[in-house]
């Protein structure tokens, strides 16, 4: 697939701060990929130089394979943590003023805004100005001038904040539809929960540099202790008889009829010849490894280690 961000070995310094440290990410097309990191790792940086608001020092920045220029923006939708859209001017106006500066005809953003306004569940508001809008409706705006020229790249930073759990449920649905049509997307967030549920890919910056990248699942099992649940049916001695050596139990739960299981693979078996020795000796209803989530993934990758010490 194609690659409608690619950054390569990018460097950015301000006078006496190196922010940028060798940045290399690409983003290809209908994928959701998550720029994650503390605050002051260099996100911000990042995603300013992609829209062309602040220039690098070294490296290369292509946007739907060609080197980004002052034209790159018109395949960018960007939506900004810091959210300004004009207040004293009207609705529907600002958002036809913003797609024409965009590329697109009065005609195209008029039919677009039309469709954005039924989708978000926006009716009688184009005549009014933003600041008579309610927060919720406003960032409802904000998010239609983002993605309103069909940009191919969109870039979204913390995009649920100031939305109430139904209004932010249904940017993600509209997210996910984005994507599905194709449109890639760079998701800038600290709400790692948001990451599991939407991110194809990940990239962890952490003091100007990338410290962790990769799929989403693959990042997980990589940081996953080898541990996995167990649920059954049967007796928990005959179960710790059946793994012998193969795998060390942690803890059992009984509930009802059934036990759950956790157990740590010892390294000298494989998982099937675990479940192999198990069948017959207890009924397994389900097996599954446990990973760990994104939140504790992040903490461990950039918490300083006294930290992660004193927490163990
Ligand atoms: P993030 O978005 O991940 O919080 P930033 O890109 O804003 O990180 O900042 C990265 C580093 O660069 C931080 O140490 C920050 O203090 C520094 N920085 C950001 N902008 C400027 C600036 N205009 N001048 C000097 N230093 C800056």
């Amino acid at each position: 697939m194609a690659d409608i961000l690619r950054i390569k070995d990018l460097y950015k310094s301000y006078s006496d701060h190196q922010a940028l440290k060798g940045v290399s990410l690409s983003v290809v097309s209908g994928q959701i990929f998550g720029l994650l990191g503390p605050n002051g790792a260099g996100k911000s940086t990042l995603i300013r130089i992609i829209n062309n608001i602040i220039a690098f020092d070294k490296g290369d920045v292509c946007i739907d394979s060609r080197p980004l220029d002052q034209f790159s923006s018109r395949e960018i939708g960007y939506l900004p943590e810091e959210r300004g859209l004009y207040k004293k001017m009207r609705v529907t106006e600002q958002l036809i003023y913003l797609a024409r500066l965009k590329g697109m005809s009065r005609f195209d953003a008029k039919k677009a805004i039309k469709d954005w306004f039924s989708r978000l569940d926006i009716a009688n508001w184009d005549k009014k100005n933003l600041e008579d809008l309610s927060k919720g409706m406003q960032q409802k705006i904000q998010f239609i001038s983002t993605v309103l020229h069909h940009p191919k790249l969109l870039i979204l930073d913390e995009p649920f904040s100031g939305f109430d759990p139904l209004n932010a449920q249904l940017i993600k649905d509209e997210i996910m539809r984005l994507k599905k049509e194709g449109t890639s997307i760079l998701l800038s967030t600290h709400n790692m929960a948001s990451v599991e549920e939407l991110c194809d890919k990940i990239s962890l910056i952490h003091h100007g540099e990338i410290v962790l990248d990769g799929r989403v699942e693959t990042v997980k099992k990589k940081f996953g202790a080898n541990k996995f649940e167990v649920v059954f049916s049967g007796t928990s001695q005959s179960f710790s008889n059946a793994l012998w050596i193969g795998a060390k139990v942690i803890s059992f739960k009984e509930k009802d009829d059934t036990i759950t299981a956790v157990v740590t693979l010892t390294g000298r078996m494989e998982i099937k010849e675990i479940i192999a020795s198990l069948i017959g000796k207890v009924e397994i209803l389900s097996f599954r490894e446990l990973l760990p989530s994104m939140q504790d993934i992040f903490l461990r990758v950039v918490a300083p280690k006294e930290e992660l010490i004193a927490n163990e």
